[in-house]
């Protein structure tokens, strides 16, 4: 699973997700939007409208499903709470939490961060502009696996996948959005088409 606020999707999200899928062989990437945000202001764009474009986003590609299940729920949402459910589902599953290397810098500060590593493998996204901190290189020397040691095994390990390098964020965008500007290739064109119908980006 890939969580996230997605706010909005971008192709940074998406290509180096699909580099993971095709990586790693998976099956499917669900994308979770993230509904009452612990670690972070909430968005200010509802949780519907961040999904609508995730909808939008994950049509073109098969393996790639929406997975509202945080937004069903009044509480934060906290990856360990959906990891553990998606872990109930499927108990003998392969699962991976796909992150980008910001997010793993900062997972010491997450909700009971310790216990993800028993419910899902990690798999790690490049981000330019950001490297690995001391926290986080720790973490993937005690941790580290190659996709081929990771394969078969539930959990526990975390792979470090080569993915494409986009320097693209929703705080970027959503600048480029309150500017008037047109989010032309940083978006897939479904996304591009809803945001350039909709205020809720403009200033
Ligand atoms: P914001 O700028 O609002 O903080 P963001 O662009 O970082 O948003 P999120 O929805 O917060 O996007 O990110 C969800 C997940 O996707 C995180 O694990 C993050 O590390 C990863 N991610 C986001 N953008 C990229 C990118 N360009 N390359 C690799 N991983 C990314």
């Amino acid at each position: 699973m890939l969580g996230g606020t997605f706010d909005p999707i971008h192709v940074g999200h998406l290509r180096p997700a699909l580099d993971v899928c095709h990586a790693l062989a998976l099956d499917e990437v669900r994308f979770v939007p993230c509904h009452l945000t612990p670690h972070r202001p909430q968005p200010e764009r509802s949780s519907a409208l961040r999904a609508d474009m995730v909808t939008l986003a994950v049509d073109a590609v098969a393996a790639f499903v929406l997975d509202d299940r945080e937004m069903r729920r009044d509480v934060p949402s906290y990856t360990v709470d959906t990891l553990g459910a998606l872990r109930g589902e499927h108990p003998d599953a392969e699962l991976y939490f796909l992150l980008g290397v910001d997010s793993l810098n900062g997972l010491d500060r997450w909700h009971r961060w310790s216990e993800l590593l028993g419910l899902a493998h990690l798999a790690l996204m490049r981000r330019p502009g950001y490297a690995l901190n001391a926290f986080a290189a720790a973490l993937l020397a005690e941790h580290g696996l190659t996709a081929e040691a990771a394969r078969g095994r539930p959990c526990g390990g975390i792979v470090s996948v080569d993915t494409t390098a986009l320097d693209v964020s929703s705080t970027a965008l959503r600048a480029l959005l309150a500017a008037g500007h047109d989010p032309k290739y940083l978006v897939p064109d479904s996304v591009r088409e809803f945001l350039l119908n909709r205020t809720e980006y403009q200033e």
